[in-house]
C-alpha cells in the first residue's frame, strides 16, 4: 500500500484499499483472499500519523482435530511517515517500527511491510477450530468432536500431544488404518 503524500489534505484523511495477499508476500495456504486496509491519516506537511485497521480472511487447519476453519485476522497498525532521508545506514538497526522515510524529496511512502508486520503478529500460533475442541482419540484417531469412541472414558495421554505425535502422524495413522 502507497501513501501519495502530494494528494494528501492538511488535516484529516480517510484511507482504504484492497489489497491481494500474494503482493503481501503472506503464506498463500492461510491468506486466500485479499486483505482489506483502511484507516486514517493525518497529514501536516512534513511528517504523516497513520492509523490502519487490517482485516484478513484466513484459512486454518486446527492443532487439535486438523478440520480446515476459517477465521479473520485483525490487526491494527500505526505508522509515522517522516519527510526525511533514512538514517544512516549503520543506524539501520535501530530503526524503529512504525517510522517511515519517505525521503526528503519524497513524495510517497510504501506502507506494506509495516502492514504485513503488524498481520503476521497477530496470526494465533496455537490454532484451534473451537477452544474446547476434543481433537481426535489418541487410540483409533476418531474425531471426538464428530463422534464417541470406545476409548472414551479411558485414561489418556495428554490431549495435546499423545505419545508426542504431531497432528500430521496422526491423521497418517488414521488413514492407514
Ligand atoms: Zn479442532
Ligand atoms: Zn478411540
Amino acid at each position: 500500500m502507497k501513501l501519495y503524500l502530494t494528494t494528501l489534505r492538511e488535516g484529516r484523511n480517510e484511507v482504504s484499499e484492497t489489497l491481494p495477499p500474494e503482493r503481501l508476500g503472506l503464506d498463500d495456504e492461510v491468506f486466500t483472499e485479499p486483505v482489506t486496509v483502511s484507516g486514517t491519516v493525518e497529514w501536516s506537511g512534513d511528517h504523516a500519523d497513520v492509523r490502519l485497521h487490517i482485516e484478513a480472511p484466513a484459512h486454518f487447519a486446527c492443532d487439535r482435530c486438523a478440520e480446515e476453519f476459517d477465521r479473520p485476522v485483525t490487526a491494527e497498525a500505526m505508522v509515522q511517515v517522516l519527510i526525511q532521508d533514512p538514517p544512516d545506514e549503520e543506524a539501520d538497526d535501530d530503526e524503529a517500527d512504525g517510522i517511515v522515510y519517505a525521503g526528503r524529496r519524497g513524495t510517497n511512502a510504501d506502507l506494506t511491510e509495516e502492514i504485513v508486520d503488524a498481520l503476521l503478529l497477530e496470526v494465533p500460533l496455537r490454532r484451534l477450530c473451537s477452544p474446547d475442541c476434543k481433537g481426535l482419540c489418541p487410540y483409533c484417531y476418531t474425531n471426538l468432536n464428530e463422534e464417541t469412541c470406545e476409548h472414551v472414558g479411558l485414561e489418556q495421554p495428554a490431549p495435546d500431544e499423545p505419545r508426542g505425535e504431531t497432528i500430521a502422524d496422526k491423521l497418517k495413522k488414521k488413514q492407514q488404518r
